[in-house]
């Protein structure tokens, strides 16, 4: 009895621990960015000469009139610039990851890959990513690291291996019976999932033979289950008929949208009252083509600035030429343009559905999706939102991340011009600033400050 007391007194202590170490962080004066205008992510319109106080790693103060500055703060003169939440990516697959089924312990030369990939986004003023599926013992080891601030990297979180049916799309969590398959479930809870990815896609659609998925009683079972110990859910959908299973089977949000025909009248009208988050995914359909019939994006400064040389002149040439005839690529050139509509459809009747994701493994990636949103007719302003609150809310965050009110963590992003105007702008990076802390953007390791001589370096 004492020996059960024992350890419910040490389960409390193990459990009451902070989850985010980050208040671990050494304090830094108080920050307060002040004359900037403001665009909070609420989706409100831009408020002009508006002050931002931050204390410690949450922002304390917010607004336009006369407010509190801290003793010792750190003043930054935001006039002419504009201050927007974090950017957000909750569809990612970061690279360095091998196959997921291996559970070593990763090699420093995953760690390195993994840890340029990250810096990636945080150069291009991404503080927060969802990684949708990777190898467990990779991706959980730098989402450990992270809040332990032992790299500097965005807040990750992460499923590690996705659960799919044998032969589905995914894996390495293979579920066929119930209740034995449990166990498998608790194989992927062990590794601490901060949410659950499942496969569910019947392919047999565009240019890719046909594969088994869940029947849709085992998938209300796995997800929950996945509830019953307080984990949410995001699923891999294609078409309307499997979105619509999942939404009813119980899952928290999709991992794409609907990509295989324009949706029904009836779907909108079903998502106007859902709201289910859904990721947007476009930039991974569309980089193929992209890729096919201008190579040349790869130029732009975001691009030549995080990845290598090498790489780029390799898409450039034989990439850019095997695209030109994959049937993969030329499917999603064709159905881009729907999922864009979709999105749009989805966006007209809940401003906090859509969800910024990329579904790939860089910042560069964050901002094509942005302008693919606005591409399909997605306000820059709605853009900006979808990116920031509606990725957090499909994390379940809400309540920490997504927007610049007073109480929340203070992920922010300074830029010199006005992303609501072109969200091209979007990419005019001034300051990033993650948990309270300003990132040295030139202390990062991307291509761009390899490339300095070690003497430029501060
Ligand atoms: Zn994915």
């Amino acid at each position: 009895m004492r020996m059960r007391i024992a350890i419910a007194v040490l389960l409390f202590i193990v459990l009451a621990r902070p989850v985010q170490p980050a208040a671990q962080q050494t304090p830094a004066a108080p920050l307060v960015i002040r004359g900037v205008t403001l665009i909070d992510g609420t989706g409100r319109g831009n408020a002009v000469n508006a002050t931002v106080v931050v204390e410690g790693t949450r922002i304390t103060q917010v607004g336009t009139g006369t407010l509190t500055v801290p003793a010792g703060a750190q003043i930054i003169d935001g006039r002419g610039k504009f201050l927007i939440p974090g950017l957000i990516d909750v569809h990612i697959h970061l690279a360095g990851g091998g196959n997921r089924t291996n559970v070593q312990p990763i090699t420093p030369q995953q760690e390195l890959s993994g840890v340029r990939a990250l810096h990636t986004y945080l150069y291009a003023g991404v503080t927060t990513v969802f990684d949708a599926g990777n190898q467990g013992s990779f991706i959980f080891a730098l989402r450990d690291k992270a809040r332990a601030n032992a790299i500097i990297s965005p807040r990750i979180f992460a499923t590690g291996g996705t659960v799919t049916s044998p032969g589905g799309h995914g894996g390495p969590f293979y579920v066929e019976a119930w209740p034995q398959d449990r166990a498998i479930l608790d194989q992927h809870l062990a590794g601490k999932p901060d949410m659950v990815k499942i496969g569910q896609d019947e392919h047999g659609w565009g240019t890719r033979p046909l594969i088994t998925q869940l029947a849709d009683d085992l998938l209300e079972k796995i997800i929950r289950y996945y509830h019953s110990k307080g984990v949410r859910s995001t699923i891999h959908i294609s078409n309307e008929h499997n979105a619509i299973e999942a939404i009813y089977a119980g899952v928290d949000t999709l991992a794409h949208p609907v990509i295989q025909s324009p949706i029904s009248a009836s779907y909108v009208n079903m998502m106007r009252v859902k709201r289910v988050p859904t990721a947007s995914t476009l930039t991974i359909g569309e980089s193929y083509s992209r890729l096919a019939d201008h190579p040349e994006y790869l130029d732009q400064p975001l691009y030549r600035d995080t990845m290598d040389a090498a790489d780029i002149q390799r898409l450039k040439t034989t990439e850019s030429a095997r695209m030109k005839n994959d049937s993969w690529a030329l499917w999603m050139k064709v159905m881009t343009p729907v999922a864009q509509n979709n999105l749009k459809r989805l966006n007209d009747v809940g401003k906090d559905i859509v969800a910024c994701g990329t579904d790939r493994s860089s910042g560069a990636d964050v901002h094509r999706e942005l302008e693919l949103l606005v591409g399909g007719g997605i306000t820059p302003a709605d853009a900006i939102v979808i990116c920031t609150r509606n990725a957090a809310r499909f994390l379940g965050k809400l309540d920490e991340l997504g927007t610049i009110e007073s109480g929340k963590l203070a992920d922010l992003v300074l830029l010199t011009a006005d992303p609501t105007v072109d969200i091209n702008n979007a990419k005019r990076i001034e300051m990033v600033i993650k948990d309270g802390q300003a990132i040295d953007r030139t202390r990062l390791d991307v291509v761009a400050n390899r490339k300095l001589p070690a003497a430029a370096k501060r």
